[in-house]
């Protein structure tokens, strides 16, 4: 079923939301062949920890998307201020059909329509907008879901949890965050398996199913 999609677009409101929600499933899309496109809307240079220069996240997101197995080409990273991605809305939206026309994807990951952080609201509206006659599926981030339907599951391996972990692990200026840590990562995918009966699984919600 997975094999089916050949151009994958991941649409990260700040870098490592993408790798946070579906980090497991891109790296399998990759596995099966697919080229997976990975959009960063902020590097959230307002909100670097001290110590660390500005442009850090730039930086780590380029090691955390190879790592994961996405080409360097096919990461496009925007450099739009965080918390205030809603005040360029339509930039966003005109910057999505852009590339619609010129990647075409037969799947779009981003993030859910129920999270409730101001920017990955934006990303989620915005994305619908500009790939509604594309499947979609709204990948999860529990500590801004006040809910989340389980409308879809992939399975993974733990190859592909590993390579989720490894990837996150070049956010170092972000480690301080509960949910970098691989212990959260590792429950969070065995949960998810548990519901479906297989060691490990990213949960979707379905936006858009084009059959
Ligand atoms: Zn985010």
């Amino acid at each position: 079923m997975l094999s089916k999609f050949k151009n994958v677009l991941v649409l990260a409101p700040h870098t490592d939301d993408g790798e946070l929600g579906a980090g497991g499933t891109i790296n399998k899309l990759i596995e099966l062949g697919a080229n997976v496109y990975y959009f960063a809307f902020s590097t959230v240079e307002q909100s670097v920890p001290d110590g660390y220069p500005k442009d850090i996240l730039k930086k780590e997101v380029r090691k955390a998307t190879k790592k994961l197995g996405i080409k360097e080409e096919n990461l496009i990273i925007y450099c739009y201020e965080v918390r205030k991605l809603n005040y360029v809305r339509q930039e966003i939206l005109e910057d999505l059909i852009e590339y619609r026309k010129k990647i075409k994807p037969d799947l779009v990951l981003m993030p859910s329509l129920h999270d409730i952080h101001q920017d990955h609201s934006t990303i989620a509206k915005e994305g619908l907008r500009a790939f509604k006659q594309t499947t979609i599926l709204g990948y999860e981030l529990i500590w801004n879901n006040l809910s989340f339907d389980t409308t879809s599951f992939v399975k993974l391996k733990k190859r592909h949890i590993e390579a989720k972990c490894n990837a996150l692990k070049e956010y170092q200026s972000q480690g301080m965050r509960d949910y970098m840590s691989e212990d959260f990562i590792k429950s969070l995918a065995k949960t998810r398996g548990v519901q479906i009966g297989c060691k490990y699984a990213e949960a979707f919600e379905v936006v858009r199913w084009v059959i």
